[in-house]
């Protein structure tokens, strides 16, 4: 059977590789579960953009979001990648890792004030507003300070991203953004306030796009409003289409970063201004996998079970979002394949990574990588039924180190206070 094989992690010798790296010594190392992500495959997910995009003048802004491990947001600052934040936390971290301030925007519906005071003082690119209310907010706290804040609009521009509903985010029922006819209105009020610059217009419509065309259909209508606002002598400089593009983890395959860059350089003509994009999933996702280890099997009537040492506390994408994702046994097996639903250790049936899956068979003690975890893996575990968070590993050519440790037990009560 031959196996899915996904960017930078492929066979050699009928064993699972990350770049040159055998993921069994990795596995035997610091054992599983275990996160690993392979540097040279964010490297190529971000030339993908640049070069897709080509000569349109761009920014990209990594979404934190997605993996804030600072190794990660280290490989993002070396490569000149800014960063799309949506808490204080993702900005002190995106600093800490040496991302510049100049290069950040500040993105989300609830930002709290001492988070606006905070982005003021760091110099952020832009807050992108979504309410009348954030924007009389930064203008106040701008002018207490005696600055101004850069600011952008992120408009709600109702376009159905055909995702899955948790994570559509540019519909008019979703809380995200402002309306179009809205947006003009708050451009000519925040144009008269003292403590901030327009800078943008911004729009984030949802996330694993598998079909960019909705992402397009976003780009068309943004440049209308923004020819409107420069036309109403509104200057916007940059334009913000947000992230989005959405990843193999199966057998969709969606446009690449760089199929998507040339397609936004084609709709953008001869924009004149600076393309700003926030991809967070595209950069990260396809360059993690997560270890694991077969615990047991067992057969509960019709179906079979394969119990790995890996949960939905560690991975929550299945549970959360119905994601499957590709799991391979660090050694291809050449014997028949099964049926079988293969599962973690947590209390609860939703902790399900395969149901009715054809996988080669298992048995305890092998090791299977699940792949495209590098997104929305270890940035959404927790600590759930006890299980202390997974290490994680990055793979740099024939190099692998640990960037995280696996937490330990008492960190599991660490941070509780004891009565005296
Ligand atoms: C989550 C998010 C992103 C990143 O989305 P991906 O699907 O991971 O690319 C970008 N911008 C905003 C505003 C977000 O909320």
């Amino acid at each position: 059977m031959s196996r899915i094989q996904l960017g930078t992690y492929a066979d050699r010798n009928g064993v699972l590789h990350g770049e040159s790296v055998d993921l069994r010594e990795i596995a035997d190392r610091f054992g599983t579960p275990t996160y690993v992500y392979s540097a040279g495959a964010i490297r190529e997910a971000i030339a993908g953009y640049r070069k897709g995009l080509g000569t349109v003048p761009h920014r990209i802004c990594y979404s934190v979001k997605a993996n804030p491990c600072q190794a990660i947001l280290r490989i993002m600052a070396r490569e000149g990648v800014g960063a799309d934040l949506t808490s204080v936390g993702e900005m002190k971290a995106a600093l800490h890792a040496g991302i510049p301030a100049e290069q950040m925007v500040f993105s989300g519906v609830g930002k709290r004030r001492d988070e606006i005071e905070a982005g003021i003082e760091a110099g952020i690119l832009m807050f992108n507003l979504e309410s009348p209310a954030e924007l009389e907010c930064v203008d106040e706290i701008a002018q207490r300070l005696g600055k101004r804040a850069g600011i952008a609009v992120r408009i709600n521009p109702n376009i159905n991203p055909q995702t899955h509903p948790k994570i559509s985010t540019g519909l008019s029922k979703n809380k995200f953004g402002i309306p179009t006819d809205q947006a003009i209105d708050l451009y000519r009020r925040a144009q008269h306030m003292p403590g901030v610059e327009i800078r943008g217009i911004a729009c984030h419509i949802g996330s694993s796009l598998i079909d960019s065309g909705p992402l397009l259909e976003a780009c068309t209508l943004m440049l209308g409003l923004r020819k409107r606002l420069i036309d109403d002598g509104i200057p916007i400089p940059y334009l913000d289409l947000g992230g989005g593009l959405g990843i193999q983890y199966h057998k969709e395959v969606p446009d690449s970063p760089q199929r998507y860059g040339e397609r936004l350089r084609e709709r953008l003509g001869d924009f004149d201004g600076t393309l700003i994009l926030e991809p967070g999933r595209s950069l990260v996702g396809n360059a993690g996998v997560l270890l694991s280890t077969v615990l047991y099997r067992k057969v509960n009537g019709e179906r079979t079970f394969v119990i790995l040492d890996a949960g939905m506390n560690d991975l929550i994408r299945p549970a959360m979002y119905g994601a499957e994702h590709e799991i391979l046994p660090l050694r291809a097996d050449e014997g028949p394949t099964e049926v079988v639903d293969v599962v973690g250790p947590i209390c609860e049936t939703s902790d399900t990574f395969v149901s009715q899956g054809e996988l080669p068979r298992l048995e305890p003690g092998d090791r299977v990588a699940i792949l495209s975890a590098g997104a929305y893996g270890m940035a959404m575990a927790s600590q759930y039924n006890g299980r202390p968070r997974p290490a994680e590993v990055l793979i740099e050519g024939n190099r692998f180190r640990l960037v995280r440790k696996r937490e330990s037990i008492e960190d599991l009560w660490r941070l509780d206070i004891e009565e005296e």
